[in-house]
């Protein structure tokens, strides 16, 4: 808005400061476990972009980290890293977090992750093209390295394996498969290692959405990456600016998605978590936790707000709430049932 009346300029003025209090109020209750208002626990964990942000997160008041984005250990450099800096660097994240679950993405390369020294070169469509766990099967080196860091690391904490683009029944039983080679030759060195360490699926391409029911019995958690989800659902590249108004969290396919993985995991009993941004905006976090979510990753920066969200969610309410948004035909309408419930707001 160019050149606001008084009045424009006034109105925008309160609604700063009342953004900022409720800020402040949310970083000082930021240590109070995340519970709802009928006194339901819900996980509250943040994703890492680099080892030092595990205090951060911590101040924030993290109960853990839902992704730690391990790409920036191959960025800026000439050669992969080897073993022994990897698993430095896993611990430091495990020893930091103190007992609290870590769960460490394998390395997603590729699409818009970009790494010099890995030859991964100029694709045409670089968003389907050879990324994350289609690059790390085709390089065995690479990928055997990282999972022998992360195996290694997980004496020091609660650390969990997780593959991002997962796309079907193969691809996980392949990347499984690499981790139990990797397991023999750790065992076969009398190397110790968290034998039962927890091995998750990033739900993030629709064709795994449509076997949640199969990838739950072989995987021991979700996370739903709806950064990606969305991009691939709704054909919208996620960094291309001209398009971005069609990227749409509210979209009806997407409400559906998320629903239709997360009950396939309540049927396996096993966690499903939403690690895209959407898990960081208060706008969805009832709609979330209503469509079965049990745990939300987020920036550290996110996370008072949306702990402050969810202690005004009532679980029963959420469900309904969710019911009605599954019925919901435009986004446009799904926007304006939260836009009315939302009790925080994050921007
Ligand atoms: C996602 O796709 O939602 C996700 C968490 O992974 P990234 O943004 O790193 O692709
Ligand atoms: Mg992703």
């Amino acid at each position: 808005i160019l050149d606001p009346d008084a009045q424009t300029a006034a109105g925008f003025e309160a609604q700063r400061q009342g953004d900022l209090a409720a800020r402040t109020a949310a970083f000082a209750g930021a240590q109070a476990e995340a519970r709802t208002a009928d006194s339901k626990h819900v996980e509250v964990v943040a994703h890492l972009a680099t080892a030092a942000e595990a205090q951060v997160a911590l101040q924030a008041g993290a109960e853990g980290v839902g992704l730690l984005r391990t790409e920036f250990i191959f960025q800026e450099r000439t050669e992969p890293p080897g073993e022994e800096e990897q698993y430095a660097v896993y611990r430091q994240v495990a020893e930091a977090m103190a007992g609290r679950p870590v769960v460490i993405r394998t390395l997603d390369i590729g699409g818009d992750k970009l790494v010099a020294h890995l030859q991964i070169l100029k694709e045409d469509n670089p968003q389907l093209g050879w990324r994350a766990v289609r690059f790390c099967l085709a390089r065995p080196d690479i990928f055997k390295t990282q999972l022998r860091a992360m195996l290694r690391a997980s004496v020091h904490g609660a650390i969990a394996i997780m593959f991002p683009m997962i796309s079907g029944i193969e691809e996980l039983r392949k990347v499984k498969a690499v981790v139990q080679e990797v397991m023999s030759e750790l065992d076969a060195a009398a190397i110790s290692y968290n034998k039962d360490i927890k091995i998750g699926s990033m739900i993030e391409v629709p064709s795994a959405v449509m076997l949640a029911d199969l990838l739950a019995q072989e995987t021991d958690f979700f996370s739903i990456g709806t950064n990606d989800l969305i991009q691939y659902l709704l054909a919208v590249d996620r960094v291309n600016e001209k398009i971005a108004h069609l990227y749409d969290p509210a979209h009806p396919a997407v409400i559906r998605m998320i629903h239709q993985t997360a009950q396939a995991a309540r049927v396996r009993k096993i966690p499903c978590s939403i690690c895209g941004e959407m898990a960081g905006d208060a706008l969805y976090t009832e709609l979330l936790l209503g469509l079965g979510i049990t745990s939300l990753s987020m920036a550290a920066v996110a996370i008072p707000v949306i702990r402050a969200e969810i202690s005004h969610i009532n679980l029963e309410e959420a469900r309904t709430l969710a019911r009605k948004a599954l019925k919901m035909r435009t986004d446009d309408e799904i926007r304006v049932l939260l836009a009315g419930r939302h009790h925080v707001r994050a921007d």
